[in-house]
């Protein structure tokens, strides 16, 4: 058996169409234009290049982008600053921290200052909670990106036992959070789990957040299980080449699973597509108009 493919960039697309419907629908109707920006302190390169891919498609569908890139000493008071200018400033719907931050800035401090309503990577303390506890809230972009996939592949997922490898703030959690939303029976794994092989062995839905390359196996699936591979990891191929894996085995797993997602090409898409997604909705609450409900949860 060989597994169906779960085209990130394909679906990305479509959501980015409806994006950009979305964005003409205000202009023309309330003369507003969703506007993005997005704060890089200092030059690591990938996270340089996100911010270029962010930059680009915000424009493309037509949406205004701002891009404010800082040296690397920045002060926190400075951040701060530019954080309290941004949340003030009504052309700007959405503000995106470009993560990680160097070493001698406070990641949380900076992101609890940003307003909740702009908060459109859901990061905020504010948009934790009301995630959790089931409110109106911004949503993560990558486990917002995968529970769309999963419910176009599956429909419904109510009653699906989910497995959830890794516990991060920004994937593994609110993603646990998500599926549950939608009647998942949710299992949390993380690097203290005793029997991760048997854990997987039961989902029929395996979302991968680990960043470790390629360390699910196809042997450790239940047959025709649904697999969600988000870890992005560079590994050397020799002679300076390089090439980017998952978290997991992807021509094994692919002879067991129903469907997977490849990397790249499957949740890397539909983070930057759900970013957009997120600042229009943010967009449309600061004027009450009904929110485009393909969009949101
Ligand atoms: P973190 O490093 O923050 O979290 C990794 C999680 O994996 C931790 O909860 C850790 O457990 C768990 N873990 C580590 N080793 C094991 C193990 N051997 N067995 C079981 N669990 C383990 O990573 P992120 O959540 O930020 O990212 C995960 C991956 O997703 C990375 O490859 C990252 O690049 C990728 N990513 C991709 C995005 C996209 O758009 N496609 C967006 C964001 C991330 P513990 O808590 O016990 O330490």
């Amino acid at each position: 058996m060989s597994a169906d493919i779960i085209d990130g960039k394909v679906f990305a697309a479509q959501i980015r169409e409806k994006v950009t419907q979305e964005v003409r629908n205000l202009k023309s109707k309330y003369n507003l234009v969703p506007g993005l920006a997005v704060v890089l302190v200092g030059e690591d390169p990938a996270s340089q290049v996100y911010v270029r891919s962010k930059g680009k498609q915000t424009v493309e569908v037509g949406m205004k982008s701002f891009e404010h890139k800082l040296n690397v000493e920045t002060s926190q008071s400075t951040l701060m600053s530019l954080i309290d200018k941004l949340n003030k400033d009504k052309k700007v719907h959405g503000i995106l921290v470009q993560l990680p931050l160097p070493n001698h800035l406070d990641e949380k401090q900076v992101i609890d200052r940003i307003s909740p309503e702009k908060d459109v990577d859901g990061f905020h303390v504010v948009n934790v909670g009301r995630l959790s506890s089931g409110q109106k809230s911004m949503v993560p972009c990558t486990p917002l990106g995968c529970l769309l996939m999963l419910r176009k592949y599956h429909g419904s997922l109510s009653g699906k036992n989910a497995v959830v490898i890794g516990r991060s703030n920004i994937v593994g959690k609110p993603m646990a959070n998500l599926l549950l939303q939608d009647s998942c029976t949710v299992t949390i794994a993380h690097s203290k789990t005793r029997d991760l092989e048997k854990t997987v062995k039961q989902a029929d839905i395996v979302v991968a957040a680990v960043g470790r390359p390629e360390m699910v196996p196809g042997s450790w699936l239940k047959d025709g299980a649904t697999v969600i591979d988000v870890g992005i990891n560079r590994v050397d191929e020799g002679d300076k080449k390089s090439k980017l894996v998952g978290d997991v085995d992807f021509d094994s797993c692919q002879e067991v699973a129903g469907a997977i997602t490849p990397v790249p090409g499957g949740v890397g898409p539909m983070t930057i597509a759900c970013l957009l997604a997120n600042t229009v909705v943010a967009c449309c609450r600061t004027i009450d108009c009904p929110e485009p409900t393909d969009l949101v949860l």
